[in-house]
């Protein structure tokens, strides 16, 4: 009889022999701009860390108080006996600093996608996407029994036609739902959201954004997206985020309004069926709104490393493609050399990863890099010094 798991290790294998499987590296200690990964002290330029926070003492501390005071776990799902003192709070802070009129936190960004996107569109209903969405709205899209259409990315003519489109088929959708990332993590371009916005208005479509690397760094003290395009609030209709990014922690949310996030939690299976965060997460995310709030040179000094590193790597002759946000990719082009130059930049001791096919298309291989406000000017002169070496001698500069 053959082994019936024997398929395990053949597309393991196979992954291995195209190299597309993952190999972990391995950090020996926190998240720092400067980190111990495989024995290795490295600058760190690809983490989501953003502001540093996930080291701010304030965070920490809350985290431990919150063991003390709560316990390890919480014992339970939030809809039976998991909803603490600390959850409430957390989202009740999130809302106001929002804006919005109530927040919702899910255990991660997948399981706010996952959960909530099925519900907001069924049968008999459409969902629009940009075609470079996030693989937890595309995992989100396939579970509900929506219709699907995709637009190209960030092209509000295309998004305009396919909802022309849906208008005149017949039977009309019963409800329309338009959904793009804020900012796109292969790029760090941003979506046209006013574009966006003012086409799921005029066609009656609900709009949901994706926030995940816009909040905490893009619009005033890092409020998002909406906020960086002075967009009205009852033009997003929602506007999901993530905890485990620029936030430093983990945990997903949505702010909308009342309404929505009534309907959300009693409706979203991730959320009802899935244990509650633990009391140091609630109260760490606690105090990272309260350090966003409180401390605003962080998201300034992400925005002057971010205008600075990417002047200076222009300036030396890279290709900082399409970036219009502290994520910074170096145009490469083959994968193999990609793959290369990261090698090389981590025996310089830089660690950024290389994205490549089937991340990016073949010829758009790159190494993404991330800025930290955590670094200081020294460390993005290490990082732009080690790049250049590495690139001449890969003939990529
Ligand atoms: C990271 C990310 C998520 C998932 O967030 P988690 O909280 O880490 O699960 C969702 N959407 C986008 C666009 C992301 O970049």
């Amino acid at each position: 009889m053959r082994d019936p798991t024997a398929f395990l290790k053949e597309e393991y294998d196979a992954l291995v022999r195209d190299e597309l499987d993952w190999k972990l590296r391995v950090l020996q200690g926190p998240s720092l701009p400067w980190c111990e990964v495989d024995g290795r002290e490295v600058l760190m330029l690809c983490s989501n860390n953003y502001l540093g926070l996930s080291n701010h003492p304030r965070l920490k501390e809350a985290a431990i108080e919150a063991v003390r005071t709560h316990g390890a776990g919480s014992g339970s799902v939030r809809p039976i006996a998991g909803t603490m003192d600390l959850h409430v709070e957390l989202e009740k802070r999130l809302a106001r600093f929002k804006r919005a009129d109530a927040s919702l936190v899910y255990q991660t960004g997948f399981a706010a996608n996952a959960g909530l996107i099925p519900q907001l569109a069924g049968k008999g209903d459409l969902i629009v996407s940009d075609e470079l969405n996030h693989g937890s709205i595309i995992d989100g899209v396939r579970l509900s029994h929506a219709d699907k259409a995709v637009y190209r990315h960030c092209d509000a003519a295309d998004l305009e036609k396919v909802l022309g489109e849906a208008e005149r088929r017949s039977p009309a959708p019963r409800r329309i739902l338009v959904i793009t990332d804020g900012v796109f993590s292969m790029d760090g371009d941003i979506a046209p959201l006013p574009d966006i916005a003012r086409l799921a208005h005029e066609h009656g479509a609900m709009l949901y954004v994706d926030d995940a690397h816009g909040e905490g760094v893009l619009g005033d003290g890092g409020r998002g997206i909406a906020e960086h395009f002075g967009l009205a609030r009852n033009r997003v209709h929602v506007e999901m985020g993530t905890f485990s990014k620029a936030f430093g922690v983990v945990g997903g949310h949505v702010s909308g309004s009342q309404d929505l996030v009534n309907f959300a939690y009693n409706r979203s299976r991730t959320w009802l069926l899935s244990g509650s965060h633990p009391p140091a997460v609630a109260a760490a995310c606690i105090a990272a709104v309260d350090v966003l709030e409180t401390e605003p040179q962080h998201v300034r000094t992400l925005w002057e490393h971010t205008h600075y590193f990417k002047r200076s790597m222009q300036q030396l002759g890279f290709d900082t493609g399409k970036s219009e946000t502290p994520i910074v990719p170096i145009m490469v082009g083959e994968s193999g050399k990609a793959k290369k130059l990261s090698q090389r930049l981590f025996e310089e001791r830089v660690f950024a990863l290389p994205i490549i096919f089937p991340m990016v298309a073949k010829d758009r291989a790159r190494i993404r890099t991330i800025m930290n406000a955590a670094m200081s000017r020294s460390d993005l002169d290490f990082a732009i010094s080690a790049f250049e070496r590495a690139g001449k001698e890969l003939g990529i500069i």
